[in-house]
């Protein structure tokens, strides 16, 4: 089946209690049993929802995974993943991921003894010459954020497998319908649901999706154990969300190309930072293993107090964190989303002053495109 059938069907067959087409919210905390030890596979709603359940076979199948888990947050998503190694262990980590990854990593697991080493992934060599003998994970995200980076995932697992380490993939930024990182070797998906997947910037969420028996096991356990469980209300509207995702990246793809070709030609802008360009460094793997290029678009405009004006200047565009959302948001990774990064570091990675990220959203691509140019002028 294609991808959108399985969107709109996987994990949505009508209510067995009363034929609702649309899977309810099950707001309750426990479940009546019949007798002692006689139930219906609910016993309490940490452990099970039927709500949850219906969106962890939804996601789990859009990303072609046996097994799925809904979390609480993004974080608390890659928290769970990261309970698969053990002090002593040795994880290799993107040295672009998400802010809040790294922060618990550099903040939180090293206190619990494990051991990380940032690394550029974009280059597969990086990779090979950072494995130690205790290297348990290699934790990437592709594409990067802002600066859209691409890893070349089916190289990357060929080499961690060969030392017998698991590779873990954060596929936020692409989706399933854009990037499904398992056809590539990847064991765990992880998403932030907050974003794309949900798509309306109306819930906190996450995910984990992965196919090997033993750490699903593990997984479920850690997401009982510890309850950071994804909500009835939010399961459904990730649910809700999910049912569009096809025609919604499509629409994010398009008109995040349109808007990545208008800000190449502007004489305002220096540099645009877009998988989808053909000026951009990893295309060519981009390309190969992305079905699109998606919504996300950075842009240098050489200065902070260029930026500060395009940002103050938007009027259509809301200056706001966050991605994903039908509505384009901006942003200033610098002051904002990467503000606790040293500013050296940020400078390696390009997030300059001077560089403004948008959200590219789903609204008409003129009004967006016109928003841009009176900001630009
Ligand atoms: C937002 C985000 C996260 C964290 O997700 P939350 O839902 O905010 O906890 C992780 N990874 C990426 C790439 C994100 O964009």
């Amino acid at each position: 089946m294609g991808f959108s059938t399985i969107a709109i069907h996987a994990g949505n067959e009508p209510d067995s209690a009363t034929g609702a087409v649309s899977v309810p919210i099950y707001q309750t905390s426990t479940y009546a049993q019949e007798g002692l030890g006689k139930h219906k596979g609910f016993e309490y709603a940490r452990t099970h929802n039927p709500t949850r359940l219906a969106l962890e076979k939804n996601i789990a199948a859009l990303e072609g995974a046996k097994f799925g888990f809904a979390f609480a947050s993004g974080m608390s998503a890659t928290d769970a993943v990261l309970k698969l190694v053990k002090a002593g262990d040795h994880v290799i980590l993107g040295d672009n991921t998400y802010g809040g990854t790294y922060r618990l990593f550099s903040r939180v697991l090293v206190d619990y003894g494990v051991e990380f080493d940032l690394v550029d992934t974009t280059d597969a060599v990086n990779i090979e010459r950072a494995f130690k003998p205790n290297t348990k994970m290699v934790f990437v995200e592709t594409p990067t954020n802002p600066v859209m980076s691409v890893t070349d995932l089916r190289a990357v697992s060929e080499i961690a497998h060969a030392h017998g380490s698991r590779v873990v993939c954060d596929n936020t930024f692409m989706s399933p319908y854009l990037q499904r990182p398992m056809d590539f070797g990847v064991d765990i998906v992880v998403h932030s649901t907050t974003k794309y997947l949900n798509g309306h910037s109306d819930s906190i969420g996450g995910f984990v999706a992965l196919n090997d028996e033993t750490d699903a096991e593990w997984i479920g356990f850690i997401q009982n154990s510890i309850g950071a469980i994804l909500s009835p209300f939010d399961s459904f509207l990730v649910l809700r969300g999910t049912k569009t995702l096809a025609v919604r990246m499509e629409a994010h793809d398009r008109n995040g190309r349109a808007v990545a070709a208008f800000l190449a030609e502007h004489p305002r802008v220096q540099r645009v930072y877009y998988p989808g360009l053909q000026s951009h460094p990893q295309f060519e793997i981009a390309s190969r293993q992305q079905r699109g290029f998606g919504g996300m678009v950075a842009f240098e405009t050489g200065s902070l107090e260029n930026a500060k004006k395009v940002l103050e200047s938007v009027k259509l565009c809301t200056l706001a964190e966050s991605l994903g959302g039908v509505e384009s948001l901006i942003s200033h990774p610098a002051t904002m989303t990467h503000a606790s990064i040293p500013l050296e570091k940020r400078q390696t990675l390009g997030i300059s002053d001077g560089l403004i990220r948008i959200s590219v959203g789903i609204e008409d691509i003129e009004d967006i495109i016109a928003d841009l140019d009176q900001a630009l002028l």
